[in-house]
Protein backbone atom coordinates (compact mmCIF):
# COMPACT_ATOMS: atom_id res chain seq x y z
CA UNK A 1 0.00 0.00 0.00
CA UNK A 2 0.98 3.26 -0.92
CA UNK A 3 2.30 5.84 1.97
CA UNK A 4 1.84 9.01 1.95
CA UNK A 5 1.70 11.88 4.74
CA UNK A 6 0.20 10.35 7.35
CA UNK A 7 -1.13 7.84 5.38
CA UNK A 8 -4.36 6.47 7.02
CA UNK A 9 -6.06 7.91 10.34
CA UNK A 10 -9.36 6.23 11.73
CA UNK A 11 -11.56 8.29 13.87
CA UNK A 12 -13.07 5.84 16.67
CA UNK A 13 -11.38 2.84 18.28
CA UNK A 14 -14.56 0.56 19.04
CA UNK A 15 -14.27 -3.30 17.12
CA UNK A 16 -14.93 -1.53 13.73
CA UNK A 17 -12.27 1.20 13.84
CA UNK A 18 -9.50 -1.36 15.42
CA UNK A 19 -10.50 -4.05 12.77
CA UNK A 20 -10.09 -1.48 10.52
CA UNK A 21 -6.67 -0.62 11.61
CA UNK A 22 -5.57 -3.90 12.07
CA UNK A 23 -6.37 -5.14 8.45
CA UNK A 24 -5.11 -1.84 6.77
CA UNK A 25 -1.88 -2.28 8.96
CA UNK A 26 -0.92 -5.73 8.05
CA UNK A 27 -1.35 -4.74 4.19
CA UNK A 28 1.56 -2.03 4.87
CA UNK A 29 -0.09 0.96 5.50
CA UNK A 30 0.76 3.58 8.48
CA UNK A 31 -2.10 4.04 10.71
CA UNK A 32 -2.77 6.22 13.47
CA UNK A 33 -6.80 5.73 15.68
CA UNK A 34 -7.74 8.91 17.59
CA UNK A 35 -10.72 8.25 20.22
CA UNK A 36 -12.03 10.76 22.89
CA UNK A 37 -12.71 7.48 25.09
CA UNK A 38 -11.20 4.47 26.09
CA UNK A 39 -10.46 1.99 23.44
CA UNK A 40 -13.00 -0.86 22.63
CA UNK A 41 -15.24 0.29 25.67
CA UNK A 42 -18.02 1.71 24.35
CA UNK A 43 -20.64 -0.56 22.53
CA UNK A 44 -18.00 -3.06 21.50
CA UNK A 45 -17.53 -3.82 25.36
CA UNK A 46 -21.35 -3.66 25.87
CA UNK A 47 -22.39 -6.18 23.04
CA UNK A 48 -23.14 -10.10 23.61
CA UNK A 49 -21.06 -11.03 20.99
CA UNK A 50 -23.01 -13.52 19.04
CA UNK A 51 -22.58 -13.97 15.19
CA UNK A 52 -25.66 -14.76 14.03
CA UNK A 53 -27.15 -13.38 11.34
CA UNK A 54 -29.84 -16.25 10.96
CA UNK A 55 -31.20 -16.10 14.14
CA UNK A 56 -31.23 -12.10 13.69
CA UNK A 57 -33.71 -12.80 10.52
CA UNK A 58 -31.92 -9.70 8.96
CA UNK A 59 -34.38 -9.49 5.84
CA UNK A 60 -32.56 -7.26 3.40
CA UNK A 61 -30.44 -9.25 1.02
CA UNK A 62 -27.68 -7.63 0.55
CA UNK A 63 -26.98 -6.69 4.06
CA UNK A 64 -27.45 -10.90 4.93
CA UNK A 65 -24.79 -11.46 2.45
CA UNK A 66 -22.32 -9.28 3.99
CA UNK A 67 -23.20 -10.58 7.71
CA UNK A 68 -22.87 -14.25 6.29
CA UNK A 69 -19.22 -13.11 4.41
CA UNK A 70 -18.59 -11.60 7.95
CA UNK A 71 -19.09 -15.11 10.03
CA UNK A 72 -17.56 -17.05 7.56
CA UNK A 73 -14.42 -14.73 7.93
CA UNK A 74 -14.54 -14.97 11.90
CA UNK A 75 -12.40 -18.16 12.22
CA UNK A 76 -9.46 -16.41 10.07
CA UNK A 77 -9.77 -12.69 11.60
CA UNK A 78 -9.70 -14.06 15.37
CA UNK A 79 -6.60 -15.93 13.99
CA UNK A 80 -4.51 -13.24 12.54
CA UNK A 81 -5.82 -11.34 15.81
CA UNK A 82 -4.78 -13.99 18.20
CA UNK A 83 -1.45 -14.41 16.54
CA UNK A 84 -0.54 -10.70 16.56
CA UNK A 85 -2.01 -9.84 20.56
CA UNK A 86 -1.06 -13.32 22.12
CA UNK A 87 -4.80 -13.32 23.31
CA UNK A 88 -6.75 -15.53 22.66
CA UNK A 89 -10.93 -13.62 22.11
CA UNK A 90 -12.68 -16.79 22.85
CA UNK A 91 -14.40 -17.60 19.19
CA UNK A 92 -17.15 -20.32 19.91
CA UNK A 93 -19.36 -21.44 16.36
CA UNK A 94 -20.99 -24.18 17.98
CA UNK A 95 -24.43 -23.64 17.25
CA UNK A 96 -27.31 -20.82 18.29
CA UNK A 97 -30.34 -22.40 19.55
CA UNK A 98 -33.87 -20.88 19.26
CA UNK A 99 -36.32 -22.44 21.80
CA UNK A 100 -39.83 -22.13 21.76
CA UNK A 101 -42.23 -22.78 24.43
CA UNK A 102 -45.57 -22.46 22.11
CA UNK A 103 -46.47 -24.61 19.25
CA UNK A 104 -47.31 -21.86 17.14
CA UNK A 105 -43.71 -20.43 18.00
CA UNK A 106 -42.39 -24.06 16.78
CA UNK A 107 -44.11 -23.77 13.38
CA UNK A 108 -42.85 -20.55 12.97
CA UNK A 109 -39.34 -21.97 13.75
CA UNK A 110 -39.95 -24.44 11.61
CA UNK A 111 -40.85 -22.35 8.77
CA UNK A 112 -37.54 -20.43 9.10
CA UNK A 113 -35.53 -23.52 9.18
CA UNK A 114 -37.10 -24.67 5.40
CA UNK A 115 -36.32 -21.09 4.53
CA UNK A 116 -32.50 -21.36 6.07
CA UNK A 117 -32.39 -24.71 4.54
CA UNK A 118 -33.53 -23.58 1.02
CA UNK A 119 -30.20 -21.04 1.05
CA UNK A 120 -28.32 -24.09 2.67
CA UNK A 121 -27.89 -23.28 5.90
CA UNK A 122 -27.22 -25.97 7.76
CA UNK A 123 -29.72 -26.51 10.66
CA UNK A 124 -31.80 -28.85 12.65
CA UNK A 125 -35.40 -28.83 14.33
CA UNK A 126 -35.25 -30.34 17.68
CA UNK A 127 -38.22 -31.79 19.83
CA UNK A 128 -38.97 -31.43 23.29
CA UNK A 129 -36.81 -34.44 24.40
CA UNK A 130 -33.69 -33.45 22.31
CA UNK A 131 -33.91 -29.82 23.07
CA UNK A 132 -33.87 -30.48 26.55
CA UNK A 133 -31.14 -32.58 26.62
CA UNK A 134 -29.17 -30.33 24.54
CA UNK A 135 -29.67 -27.49 26.94
CA UNK A 136 -31.10 -29.13 30.27
CA UNK A 137 -31.44 -25.95 31.94
CA UNK A 138 -33.97 -24.64 29.84
CA UNK A 139 -37.81 -24.76 31.74
CA UNK A 140 -40.45 -27.18 31.92
CA UNK A 141 -42.73 -25.65 29.42
CA UNK A 142 -40.63 -25.87 26.45
CA UNK A 143 -41.72 -27.58 23.45
CA UNK A 144 -39.06 -27.43 21.25
CA UNK A 145 -36.62 -25.15 18.85
CA UNK A 146 -34.12 -24.42 15.99
CA UNK A 147 -30.63 -25.24 16.12
CA UNK A 148 -28.60 -23.42 14.00
CA UNK A 149 -25.23 -25.02 13.81
CA UNK A 150 -22.81 -22.18 12.22
CA UNK A 151 -23.54 -19.64 14.55
CA UNK A 152 -22.04 -18.29 17.73
CA UNK A 153 -20.14 -15.72 19.67
CA UNK A 154 -17.25 -13.92 20.42
CA UNK A 155 -16.19 -12.85 23.63
CA UNK A 156 -16.27 -9.07 22.70
CA UNK A 157 -14.40 -7.84 25.31
CA UNK A 158 -11.59 -10.06 24.92
CA UNK A 159 -11.73 -9.43 21.21
CA UNK A 160 -11.25 -5.89 22.13
CA UNK A 161 -8.79 -6.19 24.44
CA UNK A 162 -6.58 -8.56 21.82
CA UNK A 163 -7.39 -6.04 18.83
CA UNK A 164 -5.94 -2.72 20.48
CA UNK A 165 -2.97 -5.48 21.62
CA UNK A 166 -2.40 -6.74 17.95
CA UNK A 167 -2.84 -2.87 16.50
CA UNK A 168 0.12 -1.98 18.92
CA UNK A 169 2.19 -5.14 17.74
CA UNK A 170 1.46 -4.00 14.27
CA UNK A 171 2.68 -0.48 15.13
CA UNK A 172 -0.96 1.34 14.72
CA UNK A 173 -0.31 4.03 16.33
CA UNK A 174 -3.73 4.55 19.15
CA UNK A 175 -4.09 8.39 20.51
CA UNK A 176 -6.73 9.80 22.84
CA UNK A 177 -8.13 12.99 21.86
CA UNK A 178 -11.19 14.82 23.71
CA UNK A 179 -11.41 17.68 20.90
CA UNK A 180 -11.37 15.87 16.97
CA UNK A 181 -12.20 17.45 13.82
CA UNK A 182 -11.27 16.44 10.30
CA UNK A 183 -10.44 19.27 7.76
CA UNK A 184 -10.45 19.35 4.70
CA UNK A 185 -10.81 21.86 1.14
CA UNK A 186 -13.86 22.08 -1.37
CA UNK A 187 -12.92 18.42 -2.89
CA UNK A 188 -10.61 16.13 -0.45
CA UNK A 189 -9.98 15.20 3.32
CA UNK A 190 -6.52 16.85 4.35
CA UNK A 191 -6.43 15.23 7.98
CA UNK A 192 -7.64 15.51 11.49
CA UNK A 193 -6.92 18.49 13.88
CA UNK A 194 -6.66 17.50 17.53
CA UNK A 195 -6.20 19.54 20.95
CA UNK A 196 -2.38 18.97 19.69
CA UNK A 197 -2.59 20.58 16.46
CA UNK A 198 -2.94 18.91 12.66
CA UNK A 199 -2.20 15.20 11.74
CA UNK A 200 -2.24 15.16 7.80
CA UNK A 201 -3.53 11.89 6.05
CA UNK A 202 -4.75 10.75 2.30
CA UNK A 203 -7.29 8.83 4.39
CA UNK A 204 -9.76 9.15 7.31
CA UNK A 205 -12.34 7.01 8.45
CA UNK A 206 -15.31 7.55 10.69
CA UNK A 207 -16.01 4.61 12.82
CA UNK A 208 -17.62 6.79 15.35
CA UNK A 209 -20.37 4.73 15.81
CA UNK A 210 -23.56 5.98 17.97
CA UNK A 211 -21.84 9.13 17.72
CA UNK A 212 -20.96 9.25 13.95
CA UNK A 213 -23.03 12.26 13.30
CA UNK A 214 -21.25 14.31 15.66
CA UNK A 215 -18.13 14.10 14.22
CA UNK A 216 -17.09 17.92 13.08
CA UNK A 217 -15.16 19.24 10.30
CA UNK A 218 -16.80 17.63 7.18
CA UNK A 219 -19.80 18.75 4.57
CA UNK A 220 -23.42 17.78 5.55
CA UNK A 221 -23.47 15.26 2.34
CA UNK A 222 -21.03 13.29 4.30
CA UNK A 223 -22.53 13.24 7.83
CA UNK A 224 -24.25 9.64 8.13
CA UNK A 225 -27.52 10.69 10.16
CA UNK A 226 -26.62 7.95 12.84
CA UNK A 227 -29.20 7.72 15.80
CA UNK A 228 -28.21 5.72 19.27
CA UNK A 229 -30.26 2.66 20.20
CA UNK A 230 -29.67 1.75 23.88
CA UNK A 231 -29.13 -1.43 25.07
CA UNK A 232 -28.94 -3.00 28.78
CA UNK A 233 -27.75 -6.17 29.57
CA UNK A 234 -27.19 -8.19 32.87
CA UNK A 235 -24.31 -11.43 34.00
CA UNK A 236 -25.29 -14.22 35.87
CA UNK A 237 -22.80 -15.84 37.72
CA UNK A 238 -23.23 -19.85 36.80
CA UNK A 239 -21.47 -22.82 36.84
CA UNK A 240 -19.04 -23.51 33.84
CA UNK A 241 -20.78 -25.49 30.88
CA UNK A 242 -24.88 -24.55 33.03
CA UNK A 243 -25.09 -22.80 29.59
CA UNK A 244 -23.74 -25.10 26.60
CA UNK A 245 -24.67 -22.75 23.85
CA UNK A 246 -26.19 -19.11 22.97
CA UNK A 247 -29.77 -19.75 23.46
CA UNK A 248 -32.49 -16.93 22.61
CA UNK A 249 -35.79 -17.78 24.17
CA UNK A 250 -39.20 -14.88 23.80
CA UNK A 251 -37.96 -11.83 24.88
CA UNK A 252 -33.98 -12.29 25.47
CA UNK A 253 -31.14 -14.44 24.73
CA UNK A 254 -28.53 -15.73 26.70
CA UNK A 255 -24.87 -16.15 26.42
CA UNK A 256 -22.18 -17.84 28.07
CA UNK A 257 -19.01 -16.86 28.67
CA UNK A 258 -16.01 -19.19 29.35
CA UNK A 259 -15.63 -17.27 32.46
CA UNK A 260 -18.69 -18.74 34.55
CA UNK A 261 -20.76 -15.76 33.07
CA UNK A 262 -24.20 -16.37 31.84
CA UNK A 263 -24.75 -12.65 29.61
CA UNK A 264 -28.86 -11.54 29.04
CA UNK A 265 -29.91 -9.14 26.83
CA UNK A 266 -30.68 -7.19 25.76
CA UNK A 267 -33.23 -3.75 25.97
CA UNK A 268 -34.23 -2.27 22.67
CA UNK A 269 -34.64 1.74 23.37
CA UNK A 270 -34.95 4.71 22.31
CA UNK A 271 -33.78 7.14 24.52
CA UNK A 272 -30.77 9.43 23.07
CA UNK A 273 -27.05 9.34 24.24
CA UNK A 274 -28.10 8.27 27.89
CA UNK A 275 -26.86 4.96 29.09
CA UNK A 276 -28.31 4.99 32.81
CA UNK A 277 -29.08 0.64 33.88
CA UNK A 278 -32.64 1.34 34.54
CA UNK A 279 -35.26 -1.05 37.27
CA UNK A 280 -37.54 -1.60 33.91
CA UNK A 281 -34.76 -2.68 31.80
CA UNK A 282 -33.63 -5.27 34.42
CA UNK A 283 -37.05 -6.41 35.38
CA UNK A 284 -37.66 -7.10 31.32
CA UNK A 285 -34.38 -9.16 31.19
CA UNK A 286 -34.97 -11.40 34.15
CA UNK A 287 -38.35 -11.70 33.13
CA UNK A 288 -37.76 -13.13 30.08
CA UNK A 289 -34.77 -15.07 31.18
CA UNK A 290 -36.91 -16.83 34.08
CA UNK A 291 -40.25 -17.35 32.65
CA UNK A 292 -38.42 -19.54 30.13
CA UNK A 293 -35.85 -20.83 32.96
CA UNK A 294 -36.82 -20.78 36.28
CA UNK A 295 -33.52 -22.54 37.18
CA UNK A 296 -31.75 -19.46 36.98
CA UNK A 297 -33.54 -17.90 39.93
CA UNK A 298 -31.11 -18.85 42.38
CA UNK A 299 -27.79 -17.73 40.77
CA UNK A 300 -26.08 -14.02 41.82
CA UNK A 301 -26.40 -11.07 39.37
CA UNK A 302 -23.18 -9.89 38.93
CA UNK A 303 -23.42 -6.95 36.71
CA UNK A 304 -25.49 -4.64 34.76
CA UNK A 305 -24.68 -2.08 31.74
CA UNK A 306 -25.84 -0.52 28.85
CA UNK A 307 -24.45 0.55 25.72
CA UNK A 308 -25.47 2.03 22.40
CA UNK A 309 -25.58 0.14 19.06
CA UNK A 310 -25.36 2.94 15.82
CA UNK A 311 -28.99 2.54 14.19
CA UNK A 312 -30.05 4.44 10.95
CA UNK A 313 -32.76 4.94 9.52
CA UNK A 314 -33.22 2.01 7.19
CA UNK A 315 -31.73 -0.68 9.30
CA UNK A 316 -28.14 -0.48 7.08
CA UNK A 317 -24.93 0.60 8.09
CA UNK A 318 -22.88 3.44 6.28
CA UNK A 319 -19.62 1.96 4.60
CA UNK A 320 -17.79 3.33 2.29
CA UNK A 321 -16.24 6.44 0.95
CA UNK A 322 -18.10 9.60 0.79
CA UNK A 323 -18.49 12.60 -1.19
CA UNK A 324 -15.71 14.06 0.15
CA UNK A 325 -12.09 12.68 -1.71
CA UNK A 326 -10.64 10.52 0.86
CA UNK A 327 -12.94 10.45 3.48
CA UNK A 328 -14.60 6.96 4.64
CA UNK A 329 -17.67 6.01 7.13
CA UNK A 330 -17.81 3.01 8.40
CA UNK A 331 -20.33 2.87 10.74
CA UNK A 332 -24.50 2.26 11.91
CA UNK A 333 -23.76 -1.35 11.81
CA UNK A 334 -26.81 -1.54 14.93
CA UNK A 335 -27.18 -4.69 16.21
CA UNK A 336 -24.42 -6.39 14.19
CA UNK A 337 -20.85 -4.52 14.54
CA UNK A 338 -19.19 -7.44 16.27
CA UNK A 339 -20.23 -9.73 13.87
CA UNK A 340 -19.41 -7.05 11.30
CA UNK A 341 -15.89 -6.13 12.09
CA UNK A 342 -14.37 -8.66 9.58
CA UNK A 343 -15.77 -7.84 6.76
CA UNK A 344 -16.44 -4.27 7.45
CA UNK A 345 -12.49 -4.06 7.92
CA UNK A 346 -11.50 -5.81 4.58
CA UNK A 347 -13.45 -4.15 2.49
CA UNK A 348 -13.17 -0.52 3.74
CA UNK A 349 -9.43 -1.53 3.41
CA UNK A 350 -10.18 -2.59 0.02
CA UNK A 351 -12.32 0.57 -0.96
CA UNK A 352 -9.16 2.70 0.40
CA UNK A 353 -6.63 0.88 -1.03
CA UNK A 354 -8.57 0.50 -4.61
CA UNK A 355 -10.76 3.49 -4.02
CA UNK A 356 -14.11 1.63 -4.08
CA UNK A 357 -15.18 -2.12 -3.38
CA UNK A 358 -18.20 -3.74 -4.52
CA UNK A 359 -19.00 -5.49 -1.47
CA UNK A 360 -19.78 -1.84 -0.23
CA UNK A 361 -22.18 -0.46 -2.92
CA UNK A 362 -25.47 -0.92 -1.39
CA UNK A 363 -24.32 0.57 1.88
CA UNK A 364 -23.03 4.02 0.40
CA UNK A 365 -24.14 7.36 2.08
CA UNK A 366 -26.02 8.12 -1.99
CA UNK A 367 -28.25 5.96 -0.87
CA UNK A 368 -30.05 8.64 1.35
CA UNK A 369 -30.80 11.16 -1.29
CA UNK A 370 -33.36 8.84 -3.44
CA UNK A 371 -35.62 8.42 -0.51
CA UNK A 372 -37.63 10.64 1.53
CA UNK A 373 -37.74 10.43 5.77
CA UNK A 374 -39.79 7.52 6.66
CA UNK A 375 -40.91 8.70 10.04
CA UNK A 376 -40.32 11.24 13.24
CA UNK A 377 -37.24 9.20 14.21
CA UNK A 378 -36.06 9.77 10.54
CA UNK A 379 -36.70 13.81 10.48
CA UNK A 380 -35.41 14.72 14.09
CA UNK A 381 -32.04 12.69 13.09
CA UNK A 382 -31.74 14.90 10.21
CA UNK A 383 -32.80 17.63 11.55
CA UNK A 384 -30.26 17.37 13.83
CA UNK A 385 -27.67 16.60 11.26
CA UNK A 386 -28.79 20.14 9.13
CA UNK A 387 -28.49 21.80 12.17
CA UNK A 388 -24.54 20.82 13.71
C1 LIG B 1 -26.44 -4.19 24.54
C2 LIG B 1 -25.85 -4.44 23.19
C3 LIG B 1 -25.78 -5.74 22.69
C4 LIG B 1 -25.20 -5.98 21.44
N1 LIG B 1 -25.06 -7.26 21.02
C5 LIG B 1 -24.45 -7.51 19.83
C6 LIG B 1 -24.22 -8.85 19.40
O1 LIG B 1 -24.56 -9.79 20.11
N2 LIG B 1 -23.62 -9.05 18.20
C7 LIG B 1 -23.21 -8.02 17.41
O2 LIG B 1 -22.69 -8.25 16.33
N3 LIG B 1 -23.41 -6.72 17.80
C8 LIG B 1 -24.01 -6.47 18.98
N4 LIG B 1 -24.23 -5.18 19.39
C9 LIG B 1 -23.89 -4.09 18.46
C10 LIG B 1 -22.41 -3.81 18.47
O3 LIG B 1 -21.96 -3.75 19.81
C11 LIG B 1 -22.15 -2.50 17.74
O4 LIG B 1 -22.76 -2.52 16.47
C12 LIG B 1 -20.64 -2.32 17.54
O5 LIG B 1 -19.96 -2.49 18.76
C13 LIG B 1 -20.34 -0.94 16.97
O6 LIG B 1 -18.95 -0.81 16.97
P1 LIG B 1 -18.28 0.59 16.68
O7 LIG B 1 -16.82 0.37 16.72
O8 LIG B 1 -18.91 1.15 15.45
O9 LIG B 1 -18.80 1.52 17.87
P2 LIG B 1 -18.30 1.68 19.38
O10 LIG B 1 -17.84 0.40 19.94
O11 LIG B 1 -19.38 2.39 20.09
O12 LIG B 1 -17.04 2.62 19.24
C14 LIG B 1 -17.13 3.94 18.80
C15 LIG B 1 -15.92 4.67 19.34
O13 LIG B 1 -15.86 5.97 18.75
C16 LIG B 1 -15.45 6.89 19.73
N5 LIG B 1 -15.90 8.22 19.33
C17 LIG B 1 -17.17 8.61 19.11
N6 LIG B 1 -17.19 9.91 18.70
C18 LIG B 1 -15.91 10.32 18.67
C19 LIG B 1 -15.29 11.56 18.33
N7 LIG B 1 -15.99 12.61 17.90
N8 LIG B 1 -13.96 11.64 18.43
C20 LIG B 1 -13.23 10.56 18.84
N9 LIG B 1 -13.75 9.37 19.17
C21 LIG B 1 -15.08 9.25 19.07
C22 LIG B 1 -16.11 6.39 21.01
O14 LIG B 1 -15.43 6.90 22.16
C23 LIG B 1 -15.96 4.88 20.85
O15 LIG B 1 -14.78 4.39 21.43
C24 LIG B 1 -24.74 -4.90 20.65
C25 LIG B 1 -24.80 -3.60 21.16
C26 LIG B 1 -25.34 -3.37 22.41
C27 LIG B 1 -25.36 -1.97 22.95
Amino acid sequence: MREANGDVIVVGAGLIGLSIAFELAERGASVRVYDRGEPARAASWAGAGMLAPYTERITNEALLALCASSLQQYPHFVERIREASGIDPHLRLDGVFYAAFENEGLSTLQRHADQLRGRGIRCTMLDRASALAAEPWLGAALVGGLFKNEEGYVDNRRLGRALVAACEARKVRIEQSFSIEVECDARRVLGIRTDRGFNGARAVVNACGAWAAELRGVPPSCVPPIEPVKGQMIALNVPAGFVRRATWVPGAYLVPRDDGRLLVGATVESAGFEQRVTAEGIHELLHAALAAAPSLATFTMTETWAGLRPGTPDGLPFLGPAPLDGFFLATGHYRNGILLAPATARSIADAIENGESAALAPFGIARLALREPQDDTERRVEERITRS
